[in-house]
C-alpha cells in the first residue's frame, strides 16, 4: 500500500506519495493554476525519472485529484493508496490534533473555512473529492495549527476584553505549525540536543506564507501569526500585522467594505503590494538588482520585519542557541538571509558569508565564535503530514 499527502494552497494543489513507512518519498509534484485561469499544469516528480509536465483544462481541485491519481496509476504507481493526509491550515478550536475524516470532521471544517478564506476552502473541496473518489481509503487531517495547541495562555490571548475570547474565541492560534515542528525536532538532531529541555530556538518559515516561532525544548512559546495567518511577518501578497485603526478608516471614511479590506490585506499586500511587481520573492529580487527601488523597499520591508520578531523571541527566550531559516526564501536565499543577520550582530549572531553562499541546506553557516547556531533547514511538511497519518492509520487497525 502507500500514503498520498494533498496539500491545497490558493491555487496550487501539491502532491507526494510514501511508501507505507512513510519514510521513502515515491513521487512528488504539484496542478498549478497560478495565472492560467483554468487551465492547469501538472509537474510530476519521481527520483527514477526526468520531471514531466503536462497540461489541461481543470476546473477545480475535485477534477485535480483525479488527474493526480491518474498520472501516479500511468506512471507506474498503481499500489493501493489506503492512506491519504490532507494539510489543514487551520483547526481552529475543534481540532489540536491529527484526526481521522469523517462526514462530521468534514462538516465542522466547513464551518470554520472562513477563517483561513485562502487555504481551508480549497482544502475542504479537496477532502471531498478524495473522499468520493478513494471512499474505502483512511482519509486523515494534519492542521497546521496543532503544534501550538498549547501556546502558554498569555501567549494566545489578545489585549482586548477578555469577553471577546469567551463569547467569540478570539484567540491566537498559530500557523505553519507543521514546518515549525518538523525544523524545530531536525534542529535538535543537527546540534545534537534532542533530549535538551532548554534548547532555544527561533524559526523563521519565509514562503509565500511567513511566520516565525520561538520554541523551547520542542515545544512553542510564542509565535507571530494569529487568529489567521494574516496576522505578523509581511509575506508574499498578505500584509502582515497593520495598525488595526488603517481598516477602521478605510471601511469609514473611504468606502471600502469588508470584502475589499480581506482581498487587500491577504492577495494585493506583501511584497507584491509594495514592489508592484510580482508576490515571488525571486522575481522582486532580480528588479531590485536592476534598480527598482520599490522592489528594494519591499526587500528592506521584509527584512526589517523578520529581524524584529527575531530580536523578540531572542528577548522571550532569554537568549538563541540556533535560528532557523526554512520554506522557499529562507532556504534558498542567501542574500535574504544575510540581509536579516546584519543587524543581529548585538546578539553576538554572526553569520559566515561563505557558507552562507554555498550550498548550506541542514548545515550550521554561522561563525564558529557565533554565540548562535544558524541553520538553513529543508523543511519536509509533506513527509511530516505522510508520518501522522501512518501513525493514526496504525493506531486504527
Ligand atoms: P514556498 O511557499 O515555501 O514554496 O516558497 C515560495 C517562495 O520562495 C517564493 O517567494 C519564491 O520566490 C521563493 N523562492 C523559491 N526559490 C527561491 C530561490 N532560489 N531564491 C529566492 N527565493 C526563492
Amino acid at each position: 500500500m502507500s500514503i498520498l499527502v494533498l496539500n491545497a494552497g490558493s491555487s496550487t494543489l501539491k502532491f507526494a506519495l510514501f511508501d507505507q513507512s512513510a519514510r521513502d518519498e515515491l513521487a512528488d509534484g504539484l496542478v498549478d493554476w497560478r495565472g492560467r485561469g483554468e487551465t492547469a499544469t501538472l509537474t510530476f516528480r519521481s527520483p527514477a525519472n526526468d520531471d514531466k509536465e503536462s497540461s489541461a483544462e481543470v476546473a477545480d481541485y475535485g477534477e485535480a485529484v483525479c488527474w493526480i491519481l491518474g498520472s501516479l496509476a500511468s506512471n507506474g504507481f498503481d499500489d493501493p493508496i489506503k492512506v491519504v493526509g490532507h494539510r489543514v491550515v487551520h483547526g481552529g478550536t475543534d481540532f489540536s490534533r491529527t484526526t481521522l475524516i469523517d462526514d462530521q470532521v468534514s462538516q465542522s471544517l466547513e464551518r470554520i473555512s472562513e477563517l483561513a478564506p485562502l487555504h481551508n476552502p480549497p482544502a475542504l473541496t479537496t477532502i471531498v473529492a478524495m473522499r468520493r473518489v478513494l471512499p474505502d481509503a483512511t482519509q486523515v487531517a494534519v492542521f497546521d495549527t496543532a503544534f501550538f495547541a498549547n501556546l502558554p495562555h498569555r501567549a494566545i490571548i489578545y489585549p482586548v476584553p477578555y469577553q471577546w475570547f469567551e463569547q467569540y474565541g478570539i484567540r491566537r492560534f498559530g500557523f505553519h505549525g507543521i514546518s515549525h515542528a518538523y525544523c524545530a525536532s531536525r534542529a535538535a538532531e543537527l546540534l545534537k540536543r534532542q533530549d535538551d529541555a532548554n534548547l532555544r530556538l527561533v524559526i523563521c518559515h519565509l514562503g509565500n506564507g511567513c511566520s516565525a516561532t520561538a520554541v523551547r525544548g520542542g515545544q512553542p512559546i510564542a509565535t507571530t501569526m494569529g487568529f489567521t495567518p494574516l496576522e505578523g511577518l509581511m509575506m508574499g501578497t498578505r500584509s502582515g500585522s497593520v495598525d488595526p485603526s488603517i481598516l477602521l478608516h478605510l471601511l469609514q471614511q473611504k468606502g471600502f467594505d469588508a470584502a475589499q479590506l480581506d482581498e487587500s490585506l491577504n492577495r494585493h499586500s506583501g511584497l507584491l503590494g509594495v514592489s508592484g511587481v510580482s508576490s515571488d520573492f525571486r522575481e522582486v529580487e532580480k528588479a531590485a538588482r536592476t534598480g527598482n527601488q520599490q522592489a528594494q523597499l519591499a526587500i528592506d520591508m521584509f527584512a526589517d520585519r523578520i529581524r524584529a520578531a527575531i530580536g523578540a523571541f531572542a528577548v522571550t527566550l532569554g537568549g538563541i542557541d540556533a535560528l532557523v531559516f526554512t520554506a522557499g526564501i529562507g532556504e534558498h536565499s542567501a542574500t535574504l538571509r544575510s540581509r536579516v543577520c546584519d543587524g543581529l550582530q548585538c546578539l553576538n549572531l554572526l553569520l559566515d558569508e561563505e557558507k552562507n553562499h554555498g550550498i548550506p541546506e541542514d548545515f550550521d553557516i554561522a561563525r564558529t565564535n557565533s554565540a548562535s547556531r544558524i541553520l538553513p533547514i529543508r523543511t519536509r511538511e509533506e513527509q511530516m503530514i505522510a508520518r501522522e497519518a501512518q501513525h493514526l492509520f496504525a493506531s486504527l487497525c
